[in-house]
């Protein structure tokens, strides 16, 4: 039975494999063998099928780690366990993450034949230094290359990553990853200033843009697109009319998805859980579900309003206190706020610093 457009919930799937590690990387996923990814896949089949409740699905996002280092038959068998679980029939979305290096026009015509109907394309950036310094296994040509092969299989929804503030990157090395994305012409682009996580090799490397480069590097971002008609409608988030991402926009607006494999994070009943990053775990048929936090009525609504002010719709006035609508207000002269429609929404300058000013709100 369907729970109504609103309510559906949607399904992420995370796939640990990748074939060499970036060294800025924290994402779960390993370097394995065939063999181990072939067992990998059977046991995601049988979480999936032994978790199906036959509920109407909203959008499937397969992520990782790099989908597209998993054997060719792979994503027959997870979807059709998906099938088997869910009812994905209304599916609006359903996304496969791919790296340029491991994805040709074989690989997309599979995915398409399989019902995969927007693919999310790491590219990072399109500067050859930039990508060495990032230890990426791909060329520029590699991505145009993939890219077009997405295309040529039928794509007409695909979202490329970009990423800012890399070792060495300047403004004019940037504006020049900005134009091969805009002659590639994707209908979603997510840019994501690199953020140093500790004990990745990254955090030992002294040779990242200062603060205020970066800021200058995002800011950039930004008035490129919108110059080429794509929307700043999330903090890391681009897209041309009507692309918006589906999946990842449900978590904006705080709904529910399933979400299955070792360091995957879901969201149901109320409940935050992770699957414990163990791969040996999850191959025995033996996983942990952790619950991080079991979220009251209040906590979803107050949930809800922060992450809306992490999305360019903003946060209406009348859902917040005197003095948080204050607050807002004060930050109109200085260019980090907006109000229009009886809403506030974060300009992108106030995107830039959204994690102190939610901070401070809520
Ligand atoms: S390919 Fe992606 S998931 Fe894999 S190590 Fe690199 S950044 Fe992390």
């Amino acid at each position: 039975m369907s729970q109504g457009e609103g309510l559906r919930r949607g399904v992420y799937l995370h796939i640990p494999f990748c074939a060499s590690k970036c060294g800025y990387c924290n994402f779960y996923s390993c370097v394995a063998a065939r063999s181990v990814q072939e067992t990998y896949v059977s046991a995601l089949c049988r979480a999936v099928e032994t978790a199906g409740t036959g509920e109407e699905i909203a959008t499937v996002y397969i992520g990782g780690g790099t989908p597209s280092v998993l054997p060719e038959d792979a994503f027959d068998r997870i979807f059709c366990s998906l099938r088997h679980a869910f009812d994905c029939s209304q599916a609006e979305e359903i996304t496969v993450e791919c790296n340029p290096d491991s994805a040709d026009e074989n690989f997309f015509q599979r995915l398409k034949h399989a019902g995969v109907n927007r693919i999310s394309m790491g590219c990072q950036s399109f500067v050859e230094e930039e990508l060495q310094q990032l230890g990426r296994r791909h060329t520029a040509a590699d991505a145009r290359r993939a890219f077009r092969a997405a295309r040529n299989a039928g794509f007409d929804n695909i979202s490329l990553d970009l990423m800012l503030a890399i070792p060495l990157q300047t403004k004019e090395s940037l504006t020049r990853s900005l134009q091969a994305v805009a002659e590639l012409s994707p209908e979603h682009l997510s840019a994501y200033l690199l953020k140093i996580e500790e004990g990745t090799p990254f955090s030992r490397r002294p040779i990242l843009p200062d603060d205020d480069l970066a800021a200058d590097l995002y800011l950039l971002a930004s008035e490129f697109l919108s110059c080429k008609g794509y929307e700043h409608y999330e903090v890391s988030n681009f897209a041309r009319k009507g692309f918006r991402a589906k999946h990842n926009s449900a978590y904006w607006q705080g709904r529910e998805y399933y979400a299955f494999g070792p360091g995957s994070y879901g969201y149901l009943c109320g409940e935050r859980f992770f699957w414990e990053a163990d791969l040996s775990r999850f191959l025995s048929g033996t996983p942990r579900r952790i619950i991080e936090e079991r979220l009251s009525a209040e906590d979803i609504r107050r949930e809800k309003r922060i992450l809306s002010l992490r999305t360019s719709d903003g946060v209406k006035v009348d859902g917040l206190t005197y003095e948080q609508a204050a607050y807002l207000n004060g930050l109109i002269p200085s260019g980090l706020v907006k109000a229009s429609d009886g809403r506030f929404s974060l300009t992108p300058s106030g995107f830039l610093v959204s994690n102190e000013i939610l901070s401070h709100l809520f």
